[in-house]
């Protein structure tokens, strides 16, 4: 497996390739759902390139750029054992050379507005404007992303479109530990005893999936059972929402593919995860 950590180097390889690319973007310190990814990413392509690079565009001033575990050379070996063929893990100056103040940026509105958008602002503008950069430094043929994120995913989703970009977007399902967590590297921050408990937010997404999916409940009541059931283990809230998911817009009661999506903070530690459900016509 190469180690590319320049753009230089990464454009130097890329100008011999004549297979097939797929770019695996991540934030390094890798777990079983990245590699899983990475599983995904051959299946579609000759080459499978891995990125590293915890990207500060997407971090608001107050959150855990600084403290984002950074594990390279773990990350390497993991990889190279799962069969990647490349890793592509650049300077901070490498990527952004004006300084982040002055980057051009792209910005896909209304879905970068909401839920995660809403919590912090700027984010998505930092995770459109990465990926795209990315797509332009590896130009893959196909591109892996983990429905773990799943704004994330929606949101590269309608970029690639929006400007044309030939890529394919293949989104993963989530990978999960065997009591239901989704697997993240923020997971590592948790204390044992908050790492009891997390996997009650799993739990009450597929309650509340099927009060809906299979019991016909309504929305607000089965929403609410579901707000009070995470508060009542002492989750901090940030948001728990029903949407549509081509667009993630409030769901109507004439939508049926949704998603449930939800943001918690458990002590200091803010959790993601989500579950696609399909309401009966
Ligand atoms: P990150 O390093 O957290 O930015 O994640 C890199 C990629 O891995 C993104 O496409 C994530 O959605 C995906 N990912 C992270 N955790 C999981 C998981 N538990 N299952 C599937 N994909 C994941």
């Amino acid at each position: 497996m190469q180690l590319f950590k320049s753009l230089q180097e990464l454009r130097a390889w890329r100008a011999q390739q004549t297979g097939r690319i797929a770019l695996v973007p991540t934030m390094g310190n890798l777990h079983e759902g990245h590699l899983k990814l990475v599983d995904l990413a051959k299946q579609h392509a000759d080459v499978v390139i891995v990125s590293i690079f915890v990207n500060p565009m997407q971090f608001g001033a107050n959150e855990d750029l600084d403290n984002y575990p950074r594990t390279l050379d773990a990350d390497c070996h993991a990889l190279a054992e799962r069969g990647a063929h490349g890793v592509f893990a650049p300077q901070v100056s490498d990527v952004y050379p004006r300084g982040l103040a002055v980057q051009t940026y792209i910005e896909v509105p209304q879905i970068s507005e909401t839920l995660c958008g809403a919590s912090r602002p700027g984010h998505f503008r930092g995770v459109a404007t990465i990926v795209a950069k990315l797509f332009n430094m590896v130009q893959p043929h196909t591109a892996v992303f983990g429905e773990k994120d799943f704004q994330q995913l929606q949101v590269i989703r309608l970029m690639t479109q929006d400007l044309s970009l030939p890529v394919e977007v293949i989104g993963m399902p989530t990978e999960r530990a065997e009591d239901g967590l989704a697997l993240s590297s923020r997971n590592g921050y948790l204390s044992p005893s908050e790492r009891q408990l997390a996997p009650v937010i799993y739990k009450t997404l597929t309650a509340l999936a099927d009060a809906i999916h299979q019991q016909g409940i309504d929305d607000e009541i089965a929403l609410a059972s579901a707000r009070h059931e995470l508060e009542e283990h002492g989750f901090r809230i940030d948001y728990l929402e029903l949407r549509r998911r081509s667009d993630l817009q409030p769901a109507r009661a004439d939508d049926h593919e949704l998603v449930v999506l939800v943001a918690a903070f458990l002590g200091r530690t803010r959790l993601i995860d989500n579950l696609q459900f399909t309401r009966h016509a």
